[in-house]
């Protein structure tokens, strides 16, 4: 796979603790929401190590001219090193790569399930569903402890608004610990959710991405629930 060098323009907080990294895009670099690239840092903490390179959902979507990815700001080598990354600074990145893709068949709903920092490659799927005016149904459930470690939520929040085929379910799992308010879902997504978002749908299909338990608790549900296992896509990460 090729690397190409990429400058970071500027980075933002997403939600508590949470950063949306946004990087020039190199001339011709197409992907396909949902998409993956390597990000790979020349910091001297982690050059040369294995520790350098990190795998990232695609945030932004293609129509943008730019790359952005988002992440939990944990204290390891590497996010250590994203974090002193300078305006202007370079990384190389390389893909794009993964198949956690929207299927072609607009005529079947796309329901996403999505815990956390799992919900970056629906960003960019649902960012580019609205520019396209995809004609299809799509629905995300998306779960967080509170509003506060909610990225994106106010951005999904107007999607939902503004797209008449798409439809946001967000449920928080510690409203004890929220200084927000909150009148939507509570608890994690369960059977009653799912059933809930998918009543209606025209033939769906499912993706979940999330940390490895979530990802396996959810299809364990989806299938208990009769959904066959080629129509579960899934992507497995811990942010
Ligand atoms: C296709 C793909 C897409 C991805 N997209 C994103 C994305 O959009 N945003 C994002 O933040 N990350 C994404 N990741 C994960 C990312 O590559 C890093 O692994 C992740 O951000 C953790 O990096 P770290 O530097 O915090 O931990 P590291 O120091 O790299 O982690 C060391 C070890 O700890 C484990 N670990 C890390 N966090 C936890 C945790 N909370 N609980 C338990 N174990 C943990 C890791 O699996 C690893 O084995 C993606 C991964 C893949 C494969």
């Amino acid at each position: 796979m090729t690397s190409q060098t990429v400058r970071l323009q500027r980075r933002e907080e997403v939600a508590h603790g949470t950063m949306a990294f946004h990087f020039d895009k190199p001339e011709g670099f197409s992907f396909r929401p949902g998409q993956a690239i390597d990000l790979v840092l020349s910091d001297p903490a982690v050059a040369g190590t294995e520790g350098a390179r990190h795998a990232f959902s695609i945030v932004s979507a293609p129509h943008e001219g730019e790359l952005a990815i988002a992440t939990r700001m944990r204290d390891s080598a590497f996010k250590n090193a994203l974090s002193r990354l300078p305006a202007g600074g370079a990384a190389e990145i390389e893909g794009p790569f993964g198949s956690l893709t929207l299927h072609n068949k607009v005529g079947r709903a796309a329901v996403l399930l999505a815990g956390g920092i799992g919900i970056t490659p629906f960003m960019s799927m649902l960012r580019d569903a609205a520019q396209q005016r995809r004609p299809q149904r799509l629905v995300l459930l998306y779960s967080n402890r509170r509003p506060e470690d909610s990225a994106f939520l106010t951005e999904l929040q107007r999607m939902e608004g503004e797209n008449p085929n798409f439809q946001l379910l967000a449920t928080m799992t510690q409203m004890a610990q929220s200084g927000l308010p909150w009148s939507g879902a509570t608890g994690k997504i369960d059977q009653a959710l799912l059933q809930r978002a998918a009543a209606e749908l025209p033939d769906p299909v499912y993706y979940v991405a999330g940390p490895p338990a979530m990802v396996a608790g959810l299809r364990s549900t989806l299938e208990a629930a009769g959904v066959d296992g080629d129509d579960i896509r899934t992507e497995e990460f811990y942010g």
